[in-house]
């Protein structure tokens, strides 16, 4: 059997596939078993920020692994130490200190056992159109009947408020509301960026209520959004959920949590959570972004490409919107088979619901390779 009829008798059957075979990347290019080029505007939905094949990561994960390659945190370890407060470090101010995992639903489901311990209070408010992940405690705050039917009863206590319109949050507050949890840019649902008074606003009720706010900067986190994270440009949250481009590619997720947290000791905890090879290979990708002036770059490309875009005259575009190098264009109809028209011009691109083709190039993508994006774009989504 080829690569495909193996994935495809011995794997269970969870992911829409795209027909073809990945077997190398460098940069922002990717490379499939035929030998075909391809420019990468997924990243493996914001996992690749720095690229792929990064040498600095690559040598980091593979002296740490011979150094000492596993510590639980009963122990203490220097690189994990060296992470923590570097995270702390770059994070906003009032966060002060760190919980590692390995996912980004880990991250959310850390979240709400954290808001829930440090208030006393069980109901989280959630957004609809919003994407925490698909473990128990975080599909419960992910919006989507189609996500949560086939595995019901959901986690009681989370409800889901519109995006973007205070008045509704408002009034689904009571005195059990323990936390509000969003995206500030949503990913998964249509790339839609909040407004800064919608956040200011939610920020200032928290504070009179003695509510805490979790931002799920899993999709936007480390250079993403033209910041380092994206709430730098809103508000400032008590619990930051990052994971996917965290270290460099491998798996981990963190919480980073302000003073209003306390939880008991031993209450949660998790196996490889904070691992010295994750964890330097987290610090190699740091060292990168900032080496390399990724977040500007991000910046200054992210808003090349959405100004193109704009300017892009085509009848199927409803609208295009974005935040640094997280892009969407709302089409007039389906996205699907554009998608699958700009693969095989080339280019990945993801979806974003239905009708939104989301595109999230590595952020050291050129300006040269996004004027080949852009051609492409531009001859699939002509009449
Ligand atoms: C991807 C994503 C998650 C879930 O992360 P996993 O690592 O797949 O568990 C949660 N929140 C946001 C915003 C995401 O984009």
């Amino acid at each position: 059997m080829n690569t495909k009829e193996l994935e495809q008798t011995y794997e269970l059957d969870l992911y829409p596939r795209r027909d073809i075979v990945l077997v190398g990347g460098k940069g922002a290019v990717l490379f499939d078993d035929q030998g075909k080029e391809y420019i990468d505007c997924a990243s493996n939905v914001g996992v690749s920020n720095i690229g792929h094949g990064d040498n600095t990561v690559a040598k980091a994960i593979h002296d740490q692994y011979l150094k000492l390659g596993n510590c639980y945190s009963m122990f203490y370890n220097p690189v994990r130490a060296a992470l923590a407060e570097k995270l702390v470090e770059l994070t906003p101010a009032n966060l002060s200190r760190v919980f590692f995992c390995n996912s980004g639903s880990e991250a959310v489901e850390g979240a709400l056992k954290f808001a829930r311990a440090s208030t006393g209070k069980q109901e989280i408010i959630c957004c609809m159109r919003g994407f925490h992940g698909k473990t128990m405690g975080a599909l419960a705050a992910t919006w989507g009947p189609e996500y949560q039917k086939p595995f019901a009863p959901m986690l009681p206590g989370l409800k889901h408020v519109p995006f973007n319109k205070f008045e509704k949050l408002e009034a689904a507050v009571n005195e059990q509301t323990a936390a509000i949890l969003l995206e500030p840019v949503q990913g998964e649902g249509g790339v839609r960026v909040a407004e800064v008074q919608y956040l200011e606003k939610i920020r200032k009720l928290c504070n009179e209520q003695n509510i805490l706010l979790i931002m799920d900067e899993v999709q936007t986190g480390f250079g993403r959004t033209g910041t380092l994270f994206a709430c730098e440009q809103f508000v400032s949250p008590d619990l930051l959920c990052l994971a996917k481009s965290l270290a460099g590619g491998l798996p981990m997720g963190a919480v980073l949590c302000s003073e209003k947290i306390s939880v008991p000791s031993r209450s949660h905890t998790s196996t490889f959570g904070g691992s010295p090879v994750v964890c330097a290979a987290a610090l190699a990708s740091i060292k990168v972004i900032q080496d390399e002036n990724l977040v500007e770059n991000a910046k200054t490309q992210g808003n090349y490409f959405l100004e193109e875009l704009q300017r892009l005259e085509s009848q199927k575009i409803r609208e295009v919107r974005g935040l640094g190098l997280m892009i969407g264009i709302e089409l007039k109809e389906k996205a699907g088979p554009y998608v699958q028209d700009l693969m095989e011009n080339g280019v990945l691109a993801l979806l974003a619901g239905a009708t939104v083709i989301r595109l999230l190039p590595p952020l050291l993508i050129s300006k040269a390779e996004i004027d080949t994006v852009l051609k492409a774009l531009k001859k699939v989504l002509a009449e």
